[in-house]
């Protein structure tokens, strides 16, 4: 049997997150190698690998997550701006292969990324 992903452990609550918001299609928790001073990663809790594996049906998910980032981050305190990051593959820096949003904040973002 293939062995659970990560964030299927974290959304079975199999392993510690530190939550901040679930409802019945994600699931938000603090990235534990955070990369600025406020990191989140918003997750759906329906097991899609990436960007690419993403199909017709998937509409109305992503645009929940979308539309429950914006709420999020105003609970988080992200009064000045934060940034939304979705790695996709190998060269796209993606390393859980669970379609995964990072909400990072809490500082001066830059451009270009690295
Ligand atoms: P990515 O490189 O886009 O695939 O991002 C994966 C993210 O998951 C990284 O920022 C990791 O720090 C984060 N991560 C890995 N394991 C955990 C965990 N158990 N709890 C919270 N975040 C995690």
């Amino acid at each position: 049997m293939k062995e659970k992903s990560i964030f299927k452990k974290i959304i079975a609550k199999e392993i510690p997150a530190n939550i901040h918001l679930e409802d019945d299609f994600c699931l938000a928790f603090d990235d534990i190698n955070p990369q600025a001073p406020t990191h989140v990663l918003v997750i759906p809790k329906k097991e899609i690998p990436s960007l690419n594996e993403l199909t017709e049906e998937d509409h109305q998910l992503l645009g929940h997550i979308w539309l429950v980032i914006p709420g999020l981050a105003n609970q988080l305190g992200l009064e000045n701006g934060y940034r939304v990051v979705v790695n996709c593959g190998d060269e796209g820096g993606q390393e859980v292969p669970h379609l995964h949003y990072h909400v990072l904040g809490g500082r001066q973002m830059t451009w270009p990324p690295g």
